[in-house]
């Protein structure tokens, strides 16, 4: 059962157009509460596993023991900036040229790529800034 235009895929495809980071389904499921909805974080995976499999949103793992969601950027692969203090992630764009050669010389050793990502980790500017103080 797909329901394809319900409030929670709605507001769920809103949050994820409002944000330039991906976020993850738990803060997903707060901001949907917040904003009135009641439902649950079972029905939030699932829609949200519904727009993975229709391209419209990507999930992540960055290793962090959870999932993040962010909108299919249409520019194709980009990296992410993880601070490791404040735990925020950032969308950052790169030549792609760069993560496309990693692929050809995967798949040059025979390997099947299914996935390619880029990682910065560090601290954010805030943190930084909180740092210095
Ligand atoms: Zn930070
Ligand atoms: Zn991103």
């Amino acid at each position: 059962m797909t329901s394809r235009n319900t409030p929670t895929r709605r507001h769920l495809l809103a949050e994820l157009e409002n944000t330039d980071r991906p976020v993850s389904a738990a803060e997903l499921h707060q901001a949907l509460v917040s904003a009135g909805l009641d439902v649950n974080k079972t029905t939030v995976y699932r829609q949200l596993d519904a727009l993975v499999a229709e391209g419209l949103a990507s999930e992540l793992d960055l290793g962090e023991g959870i999932r993040r969601y962010e909108l299919h950027h249409d520019n194709g692969e980009h990296a992410h900036f993880i601070c490791t203090e404040c735990g925020d992630v950032y969308c950052l764009p790169v030549d792609e040229t760069v993560l496309a050669r990693g692929c050809k010389e995967a798949e040059a050793r025979g390997f099947a790529v299914t996935s390619c990502s880029l990682e910065l980790r560090g601290v954010c500017s805030s943190c930084a800034a909180r740092e210095a103080h």
